[in-house]
């Protein structure tokens, strides 16, 4: 079955790497999925690359206004070290999902066989 807006980007020994197109078909919406697994610490990292936004770009604020959200929460981020930020993967049908669930699985599934070749000793 063909893919819809999820691919396969790459994959390595130890790393596979899928990217998730949005419905808008936008750049800055693109999300990237990597599985790697870490033989020295026998861990599995499952990393989400986004592009994440502070929403100033709701309601119809003056730029001012957005400039001065912008402005408090780089205060936050200089005094407390963190932000709170969200991003959402927006899927357009069951086909689509289906796809994301299936890189979701295809990296489960390498990770799960990498595990088990780590534990015999390879
Ligand atoms: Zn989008």
């Amino acid at each position: 079955m063909i893919a819809k807006n999820v691919m396969k980007v790459n994959e390595w020994d130890t790393e596979v790497w899928y990217e998730i197109g949005c419905i808008c078909t936008g750049d800055d919406c693109r999300s990237q999925i990597a599985f790697e697994i870490d033989k020295e610490f026998n861990h599995i990292d499952i990393i989400f690359y986004k592009k994440v936004m502070w929403a100033d770009y709701w309601g119809n604020n003056p730029f001012y206004v957005k400039w001065w959200k912008r402005f408090k929460a780089s205060l936050r981020i200089l005094f407390t070290g963190y932000i709170e930020l969200e991003g959402d993967f927006m899927i357009q049908d069951i086909d689509h999902l289906e796809a994301f669930i299936e890189a979701l699985d295809e990296g489960k599934q390498k990770m799960l066989k990498l595990k088990e070749e780590h534990k015999n000793g390879n």
